[in-house]
């Protein structure tokens, strides 16, 4: 295969910004893809319709009528510390989407992971007759659906965060469920889901490989439902309606969002779905005025390589590198091309992050907010400053005209994982102190 100056430039395994060539107008895009304005709301409709079952299994939930979200956070000296972090003073607000405290799987799986899992047990309750379109969703909690559920499997491969989330839903309903694990998982996660009752496999292959066993393992067997991370459309609008509920959020913050008041959006991405699926959300509810940023591990930069190279099959492996990083939830060695389907010309750019620059962006979360993050979560916190502090990133600030406009733009960093994550492994992050819950920080908006 050709060789490619970007593939070339990554091998260096160095931070750099990739403005995205292919990048269009949303307005251009958006009516093309495969999924329409409709999909997000019949997510969010789902969602909605859900909720009060997602009460009834999850009593973390009750109090929120069973909306599984997250809190957009006011982070002021979290902001000003990003000056020492990255050297680059940040022009705008700087908040912070708190997906790290999202209840039941406490990160960003816990959008797309458990919506696919009611969405399937949904779809099979009908088929089988046991519920009927206008029912109550917590028909679905009954004695007759969870016989019907024990008799079926639901897997999915994961390195560990789309496991937890997966293995909880599933296990709640009734469901057999069974998390592949690959290399990077830690074990942590592996006991905290077969403390619940999921089979976990672990397997000593990488993301990519272990999916690609999974589906083999799932293929062979009907009663077995594959949560497929790289192929599915039920993923990808667990975490698309995400979009809808920040424009309240925003609201309630009084940021506005137009031309004159751009939101830029840090979005960790592994195999793509989460980072995507709310990319694609956002460019339905503010088209060209968001703007949104992928981060990734230096050598794990699927997306970026997925996108540079039209998904032509390249790996970062291609590009040299070896996937290995403290950033377990980003650990892919190969991109969905789902989502590069259907973001492909709407994410502005992709960046990408040393594992050291992770680790101290969690400390100096921790240290000025008391908010504790997972390293996969502080991906994004270097976003502002790549925009600023790069070639790539003024050539786009200027190409787009955003220049002019970055004292009055919002950035959002999507924090996306962390609230399980035991005590002895933020000491050894050099975080410790009290245990905070719920990202409620005291002076958290
Ligand atoms: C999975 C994950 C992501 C990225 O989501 P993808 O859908 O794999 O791109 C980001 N952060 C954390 C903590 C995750 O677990």
């Amino acid at each position: 295969m050709p060789t490619d100056p970007i593939l070339d430039k990554l091998k260096l395994a160095d931070p750099l910004l990739w403005i995205n060539p292919h990048r269009q107008p949303a307005d251009a895009v958006l009516p093309g893809l495969e999924l329409a304005a409709t999909h997000l709301q019949g997510a969010v409709g789902q969602l909605d319709w859900l909720a009060p079952l997602v009460a009834r299994l999850f009593p973390e939930t009750a109090e929120r009528g069973g909306i599984i979200e997250s809190r957009l956070l006011e982070v002021p000296l979290f902001a000003r510390e990003l000056v020492h972090l990255t050297g680059q003073r940040t022009r705008g607000r700087v908040l912070l989407k708190a997906d790290h405290a999202l209840p039941v799987a406490g990160s960003v799986k816990a959008r797309g992971g458990i919506y696919e899992v009611l969405a399937f047990a949904r779809r099979l309750a009908e088929r089988e007759g046991l519920l009927e379109p206008d029912d109550d969703s917590r028909r679905l909690a009954d004695p007759s659906a969870r016989e019907l559920f024990s008799s079926h499997t639901i897997s999915v491969a994961s390195t560990g965060n789309l496991g937890l989330a997966i293995g909880v839903a599933a296990a709640a309903l009734g469901f057999r469920a069974v998390v592949h694990m690959s290399a990077e998982a830690k074990p942590w996660k592996k006991d905290r889901l077969r403390r619940r009752g999921v089979e976990v496999i672990e397997h000593a292959c990488d993301y990519t490989d272990a999916v690609a066993r999974a589906r083999r393992a799932a293929d062979d067997d009907p009663s077995v439902h594959f949560v497929d991370d790289e192929n599915s459309v039920d993923l990808f609008l667990g975490y698309a309606a995400a979009a809808r509920r920040l424009v309240g959020q925003l609201r309630e913050l009084s940021v506005e969002v137009d031309a004159a008041h751009p939101l830029v959006v840090y979005l960790p991405c592994g195999v793509g779905g989460a980072p995507g699926g709310i990319t694609w959300g956002l460019k339905h509810v503010y088209g060209n005025a968001v703007h949104c940023f992928f981060a990734e591990p230096v050598e794990a930069p699927c997306m970026l390589v997925g996108l540079a190279t039209g998904f032509d099959g390249r790996t970062v492996y291609d590009a040299g590198l070896t996937v290995n990083t403290e950033a377990d939830g980003l650990a892919v060695s190969r991109a969905s091309e789902l989502v590069g389907r259907l973001v492909g010309r709407l994410v502005s750019g992709v960046y990408t992050v040393e594992d050291q620059m992770l680790v101290e962006g969690l400390r100096a979360l921790w240290s000025t907010e008391g908010i504790r993050v997972e390293p996969s979560a502080a991906a994004g916190f270097v976003g502002p400053a790549m925009l600023t502090g790069t070639e790539a990133g003024r050539g786009y600030l200027e190409a787009t005209g955003l220049d002019g406009e970055l004292d009055r733009a919002t950035h959002v960093l999507w924090t996306t994982g962390g609230l399980f994550v035991p005590e002895e492994q933020y000491r050894v992050w050099g975080v410790d102190g009290r245990v905070e819950k719920d990202g409620d920080s005291p002076r958290g908006g």
